[in-house]
């Protein structure tokens, strides 16, 4: 009835709440005219049933897919599964459709609406990192402030980024911003000035709803303006709010300059990418000094990040595949390597070292275990999850100070879990690491289930000790084909697939 509608998002886990199936949720929508675009989330699922519920969309022919990191499940506490990434999901869906011709279209998120520096540099970073691994169209975080909205345009502009961007507009009212003022749902914010401002319009006879509705009349107006592809509207579930809202945003839009500074509910001492910068730029620390510095003069060690063949390294290879063959000596080099990264680094003896492609940062003190930048529950530069700053703003920040950005764009592929409890170094030299530029298939050959480890508790962490890791490795591992690595996946940083198109795909 509202031919301006292209779809409709059915979302999963949202706030980190159960919900409704999204598949199910969808298939109704589909039967009712609409095309879905199914949220997927990185929450509660291993590899296998990521890839089982891929199977079930393209059985469906539901091919839009909203590919997200996804809240932290309210009912899990302190641990939860969050196998992969939203960077490494994507990949995944592009990977399938180059593979099988089955036409996905990717959707993933970014939030301009950060206003810690480093947070907000990441938020970028990350969506190029989407985009590069397979994303077709970026939908931003809820927010009421303009200038964070042409900030995102002109970042991709000046790149050469021709993605399409759907802004968000959220029908907010009093007691949503009032929560969301506290950083609740997670990653959504609304400031005093915003709160303040639906107080007064809540006082109106009608509760403030034309005010609600005006205001985000408004937003889809300046969006238009600004050059968005479309608006994502949310808050509402009644269909003649939209329509009332698509046909105000409608008469508005060609006076959206005149209108742009009332929706300008932004922090006033935050960040902003194209204005002065408020906050003091990082200088390098002693610890990422200290490695880079050894990278440098031994490029062959594990955390270099430009690992090459010489004699040195074949020589440590040697001695690797020589200590591979005395498990109890194995096992007391994975004891002395995993305590002294653990009080350099937090390591949790995953297997997987990558600490060198993240400014000697470990993945695994990320609650949700991302390997490519920091999902979008931060609050003001803090963790969604624990009382800690997020781990991505001390990377980003380590890397601006050695200007060293553009190294973050390498593509972190999933860990083989299989190696948990395993020397990592004894993985790096002997190849059996999921690593930047060395990623293994790991989605249709058991790599386990992920697990969050509870931060305060490694020390549960115990080692399966080499000799049976090792063992069960090589009895899952394909032999390798001639002239390749077994299971080498698609190489580091590329787009790992072709794009199946610039528009949602119309199901059926
Ligand atoms: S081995 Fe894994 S858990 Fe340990 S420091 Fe490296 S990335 Fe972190």
């Amino acid at each position: 009835m509202i031919p301006e509608i292209a779809a409709g998002s059915i979302t999963s886990y949202a706030g980190g709440q159960l919900g409704q199936d999204s598949i199910r949720v969808g298939t109704a929508v589909r039967a009712r005219g609409l095309v879905p675009n199914v949220h997927l989330t990185c929450v509660g699922q291993d590899r296998q049933t990521i890839e089982k519920t891929l199977v079930t969309l393209q059985a469906l022919e539901m091919y839009n897919i909203f590919s997200i990191s996804g809240d932290w499940p309210k009912a899990a506490m302190r641990t939860a599964v969050f196998d992969i990434d939203s960077v490494q999901l994507a990949a995944h869906i592009a990977e399938t459709r180059a593979r099988t011709g089955t036409p996905f279209f990717i959707s993933c998120a970014v939030s301009p609406f950060k206003y810690q520096r480093e947070d907000l540099l990441y938020q970028y970073l990350k969506l190029e990192k989407k985009i590069a691994a397979g994303a077709d169209m970026a939908i931003t975080q809820v927010g009421w402030d303009a200038t964070k909205f042409v900030e995102l345009k002109k970042y991709l502009d000046e790149r050469g980024i021709k993605t399409p961007v759907l802004g968000n507009v959220f029908v907010l009212s009093r007691r949503a911003a009032e929560r969301m003022n506290t950083g609740n749902p997670p990653g959504c914010w609304a400031s005093d000035e915003l709160v303040a401002a639906l107080r007064k319009e809540s006082e109106a006879a009608d509760g403030g709803l034309q005010g609600r509705l005006e205001r985000a009349a408004k937003s889809v107006a300046i969006l238009k303006g600004i050059g968005y592809a479309g608006a994502y509207i949310g808050g509402t579930h009644d269909a003649k709010h939209i329509t009332q809202i698509i046909r105000r945003a409608g008469e508005l839009a060609p006076r959206w300059e005149e209108i742009f500074d009332e929706l300008q509910f932004g922090k006033k001492d935050g960040f902003y990418l194209y204005k002065r910068d408020p906050q003091p730029k990082p200088t390098r620390t002693f610890l990422p000094t200290v490695m880079d510095a050894t990278a440098k003069v031994l490029p062959f060690v594990p955390w270099s990040k430009n690992v090459k063949d010489s004699p040195m390294r074949r020589l440590f290879q040697g001695a690797f595949r020589w200590l591979d063959r005395h498990p109890r000596l194995s096992h007391w080099f994975e004891r002395f390597e995993y305590y002294g990264k653990k009080e350099v680094f937090g390591c949790q003896n995953c297997g997987n070292c990558v600490l060198g492609s993240m400014e000697y940062v470990c993945p695994q003190t990320c609650p949700k275990q991302m390997r490519n930048g920091p999902c979008g529950g931060t609050f003001h530069g803090a963790c969604e999850v624990i009382d800690q700053e997020c781990i991505w703003v001390k990377v980003m920040a380590r890397a601006e100070a050695s200007h060293a950005i553009e190294q973050l764009k390498v593509y972190i592929p999933p860990p083989d879990r299989r190696l948990t409890g395993t020397a990592s170094w004894l993985n790096f030299y002997l190849g059996r690491d999921s690593r930047p530029g060395r990623p293994k298939d790991l989605w249709k050959s058991g790599a386990g289930p992920g697990r969050t480890v509870p931060i305060d508790e490694d020390e549960q962490l115990k080692t399966a000790g080499p000799s049976a890791a090792d063992q069960a490795l090589a009895a899952r591992s394909p032999k390798p084909a001639a002239g390749g690595a077994a299971g080498a996946g698609k190489p580091a940083g590329a787009a790992p697939a072709a794009k199946a198109g610039g528009e949602m795909r119309q199901a059926g």
